[in-house]
């Protein structure tokens, strides 16, 4: 049989009725048609390892096949919660022929990394489909929103397509002072690397203010590039784009050569996982924190202005909990702000609950949406309206956007999402506080 063909079921061999001799007296014994069916020997080569081959054989790919079929990691997928996914399943379909190159199943998996953490085979799909992805790019049509987010990184320089000179337009309201390196060299502590979503989107500009005005506050000596900014394009290389990660690569480590810092800080955690794990292997080592890690252990010197009165709830970005282990400065933060109750969802830190935004799921939700009943971010949002909670805090820049659209599309409204620095942010100023 070729290798992923169909398995051929056993063939049941019966007699209306068989004697066999009893052991006992000797004497023989009429066996009815159901006790005496026997069956052809099971067929236990039908699968052969060639479906793999091509999978194999690209750098990254080679786990896929070490799979041994525990299941393990089905339980824990968050697309499986939400659809029919995972890499047991993953494999079972390459095995019987699949063709996972044009498969649908190509672009479900966010890389979240929680299958790994418990594989005793170590099949690492966060390797597997990035390295599939890339070599399916010349064989099926991308989807739109993804094909236009790779035009635009590539001829902007961002995801969102924007003008870069107007990457620190943020900074003009707010509030505090916002060093541009490009305008005012000189050696500086932090160079904190604002990344698209906190560049660009509405939201994401409130938390770049936000933090403006807390690292005034704490008297950190930070800076911005400002218009030599270009995204890391971290999650393009994970739906496929590794030649145009690689090119920003070159081009990122070429506008940090020119300035003196001593530590790279971001708040967008993909970044941060590609500074820590993609860069030194391209040669390129940095000092490199999330913002969290940054400011939570400066938390005693803030001075707070009032109390918020408000119960917390927080989602664990995968590329900072799980992928590197950071569990406990968002929450150290959390909890210092004065007034503020936290309580955890059920699916945390280690087994926190993937958003649907990593390894480009970003911009996939027009294709994840014909293979799921509903988003992972909707049934996040359930999760955390399960709480009790008043707020949902994320400290990752794709969430606040696709947590305030799961809110809204699930009829969550008066769950207020928001980035960790807006609280604190929030409970340093005068003023009424925002329910
Ligand atoms: S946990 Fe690993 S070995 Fe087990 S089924 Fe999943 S991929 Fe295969
Ligand atoms: S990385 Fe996450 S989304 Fe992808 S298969 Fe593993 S558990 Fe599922």
């Amino acid at each position: 049989m070729p290798v992923g063909g169909r398995k051929v079921p056993p063939v049941a061999v019966e007699k209306e009725h068989a004697t066999v001799a009893s052991t006992i007296s000797g004497r023989e014994v009429d066996l009815p048609a159901m006790w005496n069916r026997m069956f052809e020997p099971r067929v236990l080569t039908d699968y052969g390892p060639d479906g793999f081959a091509a999978i194999s054989a690209l750098p990254g790919g080679e786990s896929l096949e070490w799979c041994y079929g525990c299941g393990k990691c089905v339980a824990v997928c968050p697309v499986d919660m939400v659809g029919d996914y995972g890499p047991r399943k993953i494999h079972r379909k390459v095995q019987t022929g699949t063709d996972l190159l044009v498969d649908p199943d190509l672009w479900l998996c966010t890389t979240c990394g929680n299958c790994l953490r418990v594989c005793p085979k170590e099949v690492d799909m966060m390797a597997v489909m990035p390295a599939v992805r890339e070599a399916a790019l010349n064989r099926v049509d991308v989807p739109a929103e993804l094909q236009d987010v790779f035009e635009k990184t590539f001829r902007y320089g961002n995801a969102l397509g924007q003008n870069q000179r107007r990457r620190a337009q943020w900074a003009d309201s707010a509030g505090a002072p916002v060093r541009i390196l490009g305008r005012g060299p000189g050696p500086v502590d932090v160079l904190f690397y604002v990344e698209d979503y906190w560049s660009f989107h509405p939201r994401g500009q409130d938390a770049a203010r936000a933090f403006a005005r807390v690292a005034a506050a704490l008297g950190i000596d930070w800076a911005v590039l400002g218009p030599e900014e270009k995204t890391l394009a971290v999650s393009q290389r994970l739906a496929g784009e590794k030649g145009l990660f690689d090119a920003l690569v070159e081009d990122v480590t070429a506008v940090l050569a020119k300035y003196e810092f001593r530590r790279l800080v971001t708040a967008d955690p993909h970044a941060f996982n590609a500074l820590l794990t993609q860069y030194p292997q391209r040669g390129h080592s940095f000092e490199a924190l999330h913002y969290t890690q940054l400011l939570a252990p400066l938390v005693g010197q803030i001075e707070w202005a009032r109390e918020l009165d408000l119960r917390v709830t927080f989602h664990d970005p995968c590329y900072l909990g799980r992928q590197n282990g950071e569990y406990d400065a968002p929450r150290a933060l959390i909890e210092a702000v004065p007034g503020v109750q936290l309580v955890e969802m059920a699916r945390c830190r280690q087994n926190g609950y993937c958003c649907g935004g990593g390894g480009g799921g970003m911009w996939l939700d027009s294709v994840t949406r014909d293979h799921t009943t509903e988003r992972l971010s909707e049934r996040r949002v359930r999760e955390a309206v399960q709480t009790g909670a008043d707020v949902l805090a994320v400290c990752c820049p794709y969430e606040v956007p696709r947590f305030t659209d799961a809110a809204k599309s699930t009829g969550h409204e008066d769950l207020r999402v928001c980035d960790i620095i807006e609280l604190i942010d929030e409970a340093m100023r005068d003023g009424p506080a925002r329910g």
